[in-house]
């Protein structure tokens, strides 16, 4: 992290209040978005200073809620408004689509221009989507015509991908990373990694799931007594949004509330944001510790087990489901992860018929047949 002090030039972002609204799990009741309860939270965030909100095409119902809870009740310019474009295959048929929602989503928030606009959650599976579509151009057409502010995307992959990226769009303004504290050097996130190359282009970061989609509220005994310990009366979270907030190239933090007590939480300690001080980074290094000391498998889900797989056993992501609930015991949460990696035409763990090639492949020389065995006993017993 040396010397990227003076790597965040760009003024929009150098003056952003540091924790952003984001819209994709609003309040429900009766599985419909709350708008009154999503009208009292944007009270409370612009009350307290705070100005990015953040939506997407493909959240559904998000942007019509935005629209009644925000931009029907306040001045357009007294906040920052984002939301994203998904080339996806699952999201877009073909380009005229994927360039329509741009106008849909204009039209669902009831506004003539955003201030943000991504391109959305760029990973090895989708970025040629986005190339083939000339999506790149369309979004600085869009600026041209003074339709968006500022263009930029959202990343869920490598750094090397990261870097690949950026050098052929260096005119990207800004990069919406997956960030947290326990996430900072797992090999199958890499925040840090990946946070670094950002600081390398000098790229402002917005952070996305400082919490872990909301994991590390409740993290680990281990974890949660090094916080209880430093200070009784600061929530877990609070710690996770702090150390996200703390980052010199750090934006903007997203934080996903979905009630009035979270967006109180969170505004008490982002309202006159104090970046962690020393002794505060070592309590996060030493809750890194205690989560590194939890044993787990140590996949780093490079995947080279998955293609000669005669089962197609969804190796890595059946091992990321143990973890789950190793590390964070989560098992509700981990055996719908396991069923997910173990549906279509993937077999579950208890279909491995022991043959070795993913052995032979995997450079972590992991005995996966027995870790199989063990998962196939945790979630199909
Ligand atoms: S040992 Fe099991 S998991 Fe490994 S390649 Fe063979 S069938 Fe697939
Ligand atoms: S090859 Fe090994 S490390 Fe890579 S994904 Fe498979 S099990 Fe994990």
């Amino acid at each position: 992290m040396k010397g990227e002090g003076e790597n965040m030039e760009k003024s929009f972002a150098k003056e952003m209040p540091k924790l952003g609204f984001g819209l994709m799990r609003l309040p429900k009741e009766d599985g419909k978005i709350d708008v009154e309860q999503t009208k009292v939270m944007v009270d409370m965030f612009l009350e307290a200073g705070m100005k990015y909100f953040d939506t997407a095409y493909v959240y559904t119902g998000s942007e019509e809620a935005t629209r009644k809870a925000l931009v029907e009740r306040y001045p357009r310019d007294s906040y920052f408004l984002t939301s994203k474009l998904n080339a996806g295959s699952w999201a877009a048929a073909n380009e005229a689509e994927a360039k329509k929602q741009f106008e849909i989503s204009l039209e669902r928030l009831g506004t003539d221009y955003l201030d943000f606009y991504l391109l959305h959650a760029l990973s090895k599976n989708n970025v040629q989507f986005y190339e083939d579509y000339g999506i790149w151009d369309y979004v600085r057409k869009l600026k041209e015509e003074g339709k968006i502010r500022h263009y930029g995307f959202s990343f869920h992959d490598t750094p090397e991908l990261l870097e690949e990226i950026l050098e052929k769009h260096p005119d990207a303004e800004f990069v919406q990373l997956q960030l947290n504290y326990a996430d900072w050097d797992a090999p199958a996130v890499q925040s840090r990694r990946c946070y670094e190359v950002c600081v390398k282009h000098n790229k402002p970061v917005v952070v996305m799931e400082p919490v872990k989609g909301g994991t590390l509220a409740a993290p680990p005994q281990v974890v949660a007594d090094h916080f209880k310990a430093a200070d009784p009366d600061a929530s877990a979270a609070s710690w996770a949004i702090r150390f996200a907030a703390s980052l010199e190239n750090v934006m903007v933090v997203l934080s996903g509330m979905s009630n009035i007590e979270q967006m109180a939480d969170n505004l008490s300690y982002m309202r006159n944001f104090r970046p962690l001080n020393g002794e505060e980074q070592q309590v996060i290094k030493n809750a890194q510790d205690a989560l590194a000391s939890i044993p787990s498998i140590p996949c780093t889900e490079c995947r080279y087990c998955v293609k000669g797989c005669p089962m197609k056993i969804q190796i890595p992501d059946i091992f990321s489901a143990v973890n789950r609930n190793t590390i964070y015991s989560q098992f509700e949460r981990a055996k719908k992860e396991y069923e997910s990696a173990c549906r279509d035409d993937h077999s579950p763990a208890g279909a491995c018929i022991k043959c070795g090639m993913c052995e032979d492949a995997c450079p972590q020389h992991l005995p996966i047949r027995d870790l199989l065995e063990e998962a196939a006993a945790l979630f199909e017993s």
